[in-house]
């Protein structure tokens, strides 16, 4: 079984990544700057931080000696970086930069000189301009943010040490993902919790923009894929539901499955907000014999499960309720 290094193990795609790559048998080294004591983290590696084949490695990438930590890993997963357009505007460029672009440059650095099997790389569909839908690889790239631009520069990076170094790579731009462990930030953990305290639900802009939404558990299916098929080496697929819901249609239906019609407030869309995504996912069932599986509806269930279960989790973590 291939040992596998995720970066970002802690957050909320990377956790489940790496509980998926522990039920399949594979050893894996997670590393994450922020620790188990943040009650994020502690729940989300609640399940993985008690498994003898998982080893936690608490350090910024930026810093650590990464050349040890890559050791012996066939492949390994890049999950870590600053996440938000919002943020990513001035003061917030700085830190973008740093995490999503030099932190990749010293983990690339860094794999030349371990040569795993491959490297997977989390893109983002930010990368994307607000242009002709469904969006292609193809596509010419016009980010509208300064994350988007960030995680672009990222791509050419990876893409850059394949082809000058020929370490073995894939690159996957991923769209909205939702599930549980979303981060609190995220528009449908956010207005979940808004829900659940019965208070109105904030929209940013009209609620029409639309977002092609996928569950967590297929974009790690998606992330294992991209590890073994032939055939996405040296490639950029896009990964995401395909079918995209307008926020004021999200909105409906969180309302519907919680029994609680609850009011609805607009406040600005923020700067360089996509007006709509759509993911084409032709190279995706091509390249990886994928296709997006969890319809939006049970895919919220499994959210709103899990919301209700995190003080539990929580506690069985050694969390106080109050932390969370
Ligand atoms: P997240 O914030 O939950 O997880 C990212 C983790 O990386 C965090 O735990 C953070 O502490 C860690 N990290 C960041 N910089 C680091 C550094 N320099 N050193 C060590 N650890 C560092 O984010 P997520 O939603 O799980 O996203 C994971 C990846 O997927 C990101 O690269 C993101 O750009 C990409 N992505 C996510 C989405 C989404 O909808 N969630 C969509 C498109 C792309």
């Amino acid at each position: 079984m291939p040992q596998a290094v995720v970066t970002g193990c802690g957050g909320f795609i990377g956790s489940h990544l790496v509980d998926r790559l522990l039920r399949g048998g594979h050893a894996v080294v997670g590393i994450d700057r922020r620790g188990t004591e943040e009650p994020e983290v502690a729940r989300n590696l609640a399940w993985a931080i008690g498994q003898p084949r998982f080893s936690f490695f608490r350090g910024d990438l930026l810093e650590t000696d990464l050349e040890h930590v890559l050791a012996g890993a066939q492949w390994v997963f890049h999950l870590a970086g600053r996440t938000g357009g919002w943020e990513s505007w001035g003061d917030g460029f700085d830190a973008c930069v740093r995490d999503n672009v030099t932190a990749t440059q010293r983990l690339l650095d860094a794999a030349l000189r371990t040569q795993p099997g491959r490297f997977i790389h989390a893109s983002a569909a930010a990368v994307y301009g607000d242009d002709k839908l469904p969006m292609r690889e193809k596509a010419r790239l016009q980010p509208g943010s300064p994350y988007g631009v960030t995680k672009l520069a990222a791509e050419h990076l990876v893409r850059l040490y394949g082809q000058q170094y020929g370490l073995p790579h894939v690159i996957l731009r991923l769209f909205t993902v939702y599930g549980p462990r979303q981060r609190p930030d995220m528009a449908f953990r956010r207005m979940m919790e808004q829900v659940r305290r019965h208070e109105s639900v904030t929209v940013h802009g009209d609620g029409q923009q639309s977002r092609d939404l996928i569950y967590v558990d297929d974009v790690v299916r998606a992330l294992v894929r991209a590890a073994k098929a032939d055939r996405a080496q040296g490639q950029v697929i896009n990964i995401g539901g395909g079918e995209p819901v307008t926020v004021n249609q999200a909105v409906a239906l969180l309302q519907s499955q919680a029994g609680r019609p609850t009011s609805v407030e607009h406040a600005a869309a923020p700067l360089g907000e996509m007006t709509h995504t759509q993911a084409s996912l032709s190279r995706a069932k091509e390249l990886l014999d994928w296709e997006p599986r969890t319809p939006l509806e049970e895919g919220l269930r499994q959210q709103w499960i899990w919301l209700d279960l995190a003080p539990a989790l929580a506690r069985r973590a050694g969390l106080e309720a109050a932390q969370l």
